[in-house]
């Protein structure tokens, strides 16, 4: 069958083709799998991350991709809650332990044996995968394949983000960085809290005005000052002035909610810019986001699904894969990037 496979790390300012196109044998799923025919992944930008070894794959050669849309193919002997036919989405979380601290209390996205889709297994750049049932979901009828997509990483990892905000209802909320998963947060919050003032900041002018259309009531460039201070702040950029200057733009009390796997090294330096006084004192908190749990992606996708979230999205075929990573490496974004596989 045909897959986008990564043979090795490489840094994408140097290499424009990172994954190959290559035939690959067929997986088989066991007694408690699923087979999925894949029509769908989204392309997020923790890929260039498993690229470029932030955060590195587990094995070569590997599949990428964590947002995957598809058909049931093939059910193992023990699979009760799925049958062959049934539209499923796979997202960051393959499998976990079940049985530690964390995964008991409902945070899996922390347990230590945590593995990823598309890292330490294979994923969805490829027209067939195999995955446990409970790390599938049914996606709701309302959306397209294209659209459901980027709703399983960004989306809920969004969903994530926003519940560790803390975010109620007159605030403010500022987005740092304008991609796939903060234009979905701010159609969420849109609904959710419709009296909340968004606040967008972004390198680039196609994502402050992309920002403004969707309804942010001010945008603009990641190192401004915001008009009015803020309660929370979500980060999604790969860097690290974006956070000294997030904590300058926070409110006493106020949260900074970093939703990156891992930052770059590029802008370290930045972080000699902190002042006790502006940036930290007066009780701001930094909390990461990591992972997303099952329940985080069930819980988003019944209300993205209640409220009609749509992801606004660009589709590029597998076979192009490459070009989509690049774009998001340029950060060439507007909205969503989706691989069409079949
Ligand atoms: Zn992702
Ligand atoms: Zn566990």
């Amino acid at each position: 069958m045909k897959a986008m496979v990564l043979n090795k790390l490489c840094n994408l300012n140097d290499n424009h083709s990172p994954i190959k196109l290559q035939d690959i044998t067929e997986p088989v799923p066991n007694d408690n799998e699923l087979l999925i025919k894949i029509t769908r992944c989204g392309v997020c930008h923790t890929e260039l991350d498993e690229i470029e070894g932030r955060t590195p794959p587990a094995f070569f050669p590997v599949v990428l991709g964590h947002q995957v849309i598809g058909r049931v193919k093939e059910t193992g002997k023990n699979i009760s809650r799925f049958k062959i036919d049934d539209r499923v989405g796979i997202g960051w979380k393959y499998s976990s332990c079940g049985k530690c601290e964390y995964c008991i209390s409902g945070n899996d996205n922390l347990c230590p044996d945590f593995k990823a889709t598309g890292r330490d297994k294979n994923g969805g750049y490829e027209e067939l995968m195999t995955v446990d049932e409970n790390s599938a979901f049914m996606i709701p009828e309302v959306f397209s394949d294209s659209e459901a997509a980027p709703l399983l990483c960004a989306g809920a990892i969004g969903y994530r983000s926003l519940k560790l905000s803390n975010l109620k209802e007159g605030q403010n909320l500022g987005l740092t960085g304008f991609g796939a998963s903060a234009h979905l947060v701010l159609k969420l919050v849109k609904y959710k809290f419709p009296d909340v003032k968004i606040f967008v900041f972004a390198r680039s002018e196609t994502e402050r005005e992309f920002a403004k259309q969707l309804g942010a009531v001010w945008s603009g460039d990641t190192l401004t000052k915001s008009p009015e201070k803020l309660n929370c702040i979500i980060d999604t950029t790969p860097v690290w002035t974006t956070v000294v200057e997030a904590l300058y733009n926070l409110k006493p009390g106020g949260r900074l909610v970093i939703n990156a796997i891992r930052k770059e090294e590029i802008d370290k330096n930045y972080l000699a810019n902190i002042d006790y006084t502006k940036h930290i004192w007066m009780e701001k908190e930094i909390k990461s986001v990591a992972n997303v749990s099952s329940s985080d992606i069930e819980e988003f996708l019944n209300i993205a699904g209640k409220i009609q979230i749509k992801p606004e999205y660009q589709e590029y075929a597998l076979e192009d894969a490459n070009t989509a990573i690049i774009e998001l490496k340029q950060r060439k974004i507007r909205g969503a990037k989706v691989l069409v596989v079949e």
